[in-house]
């Protein structure tokens, strides 16, 4: 009897946790799974903030895929969700075949769960003079070129270029803006301007976070959004929102408030030694013929979470089933993850009448700011505070797959409420 294959493309929220449920039945030798993904590691998104601002190590951040998936040996051959890494290429869903940059591998059934990259909407000098939040590779790029900043200044005399080399523009006011704001000032200014001394005065660095938006936090109610803009104007930020970025150069940021536009010259320039581009994300495009896309490159899907009969697509990358398309959020994709384990097994067994619909239900959201603070919405529930922040901290800490990993992470957060954050330069 032929064992159906499924393959998983990305080993991110979307496509972890449908292997997770997979593995079971696979470890039954009932199906055969793989699983492709660009990195060897499960990358945990919403903590990158600490790992770019030494929060955190990178190894925080990231559970090993082989350490997820230990393939079982107790039948004599190995069994369970074969884990490949690899970049995948082009997909032939006429052929059934996944080209990778190392081989090619033919499905029976195939589960997209390829995520998203920064979206830089077009704007002028943005990809090339702005740094990006997507990867741990971005993270530790960030942190490098914070301490970079730092070094360079410290040996300049010249107190108007000091100013410029430490101005930080954050450009994005959504969760990931915010958070990586507050970080930044928690290791700007009780981290790193500590470790200067006299070379290097408060007033010579400056944290601008921009949000094109009327408000930060759009998703939060107005009472939550002013407790967040209150919260980081505490901690030195400069934040301007209803502010568009007309275009990005190698030193300067040139910005355009909202009762300007219209006003095609009103534009102003405020310098920026470092930018940090977290304003939005687009889906991965791959080159995969046989599915349709939405105009924002979404791949559609149906309310089965089906781009065809053996097509199943989720996360960032898939419009999501669910009439509009469905938040880029890990909790989405986790939701999602659910219904196409149900929906890829009801298919194999043809049992279609059997197949889920989608439907997003969320739970709410957290965002911290900074040390000992975060805003939420939990059940309905509005929270801030200590309370909140505790509480962003937990919920995270469980969502890791290992006790290794929360072990390891607990260790360093304990550390960190005790010691400054580590400024070991990697890059
Ligand atoms: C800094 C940051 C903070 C965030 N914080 C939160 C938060 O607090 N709460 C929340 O709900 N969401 C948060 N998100 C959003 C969340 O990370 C995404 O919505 C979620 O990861 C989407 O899951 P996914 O499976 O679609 O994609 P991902 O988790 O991004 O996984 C995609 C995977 O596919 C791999 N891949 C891509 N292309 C290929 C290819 N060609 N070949 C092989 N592998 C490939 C990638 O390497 C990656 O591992 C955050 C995102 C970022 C960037």
């Amino acid at each position: 009897m032929n064992i159906p294959h499924i393959v998983i493309v990305g080993g991110g929220f979307g496509g972890i946790y449908t292997a997770r449920k997979l593995e079971k039945l696979a470890k039954k030798g009932k199906i055969k799974v793989t699983i492709i993904n660009r990195t060897n590691y499960f990358l945990f998104t919403p903590l990158l903030h600490e790992v770019a601002t030494g929060g955190l190590s990178h190894a925080s951040a990231a559970e090993p895929l082989r350490q997820i998936f230990k393939p079982s040996r107790s039948t004599g051959k190995p069994l369970g969700v074969a884990v490949l890494q690899g970049s995948v290429k082009s997909i032939d869903t006429a052929s059934q075949t996944i080209t990778t940059d190392k081989c090619q591998i033919v499905y029976d059934y195939l589960v997209m769960a390829s995520g998203a990259e920064t979206n830089f909407y077009g704007t002028p000098g943005a990809e090339e003079n702005s740094l990006t939040l997507k990867n741990l590779l971005d993270a530790l790029t960030l942190r490098s070129k914070i301490i970079d900043a730092f070094e360079d200044a410290s040996i300049v005399h010249d107190s108007d270029l000091r100013k410029k080399m430490l101005s930080f523009v954050v450009v994005g006011g959504g969760a990931t803006g915010v958070e990586i704001a507050a970080e930044l000032s928690e290791l700007v200014f009780k981290t790193l301007l500590p470790s200067y001394g006299f070379s290097i005065l408060k007033e010579d660095v400056s944290i601008t976070l921009l949000a094109s938006s009327p408000d930060l936090l759009s998703q939060f109610h107005p009472k939550l959004r002013k407790t967040a803009f209150n919260e980081l104007i505490k901690k030195d930020i400069n934040v301007k929102i209803a502010t568009s970025v007309v275009s990005v150069g190698k030193d300067f940021v040139e910005i355009k408030s909202a009762v300007a536009i219209g006003l095609e010259d009103h534009t102003t320039k405020i310098p920026s030694g470092l930018t940090l581009w977290v304003a939005g994300v687009k889906p991965s495009i791959l080159d995969i013929q046989g599915v349709n896309r939405h105009p924002s490159g979404r791949i559609i899907v149906d309310s089965f979470l089906r781009a065809s009969k053996n097509i199943f697509v989720l996360g960032d990358t898939s419009t999501g089933g669910d009439g509009t398309p469905a938040p880029m959020l890990a909790q989405v994709a986790t939701q999602q993850a659910n219904i196409v384990f149900q929906n890829v097994m009801s298919t194999i067994y043809g049992n279609d009448n059997k197949l889920k619909i989608f439907k997003y239900k969320s739970k709410g959201s957290l965002v911290s700011i900074g040390k000992w603070y975060a805003v939420g919405d939990v059940g309905g529930v509005k929270i801030s505070g200590k309370f909140a922040w505790w509480m962003w901290r937990t919920i995270y800490l469980f969502k890791f797959f290992s006790w290794r990993k929360r072990f390891y992470i607990l260790n360093e957060w304990t550390l960190g409420l005790f010691y400054s954050r580590d400024i070991t330069k990697i890059r």
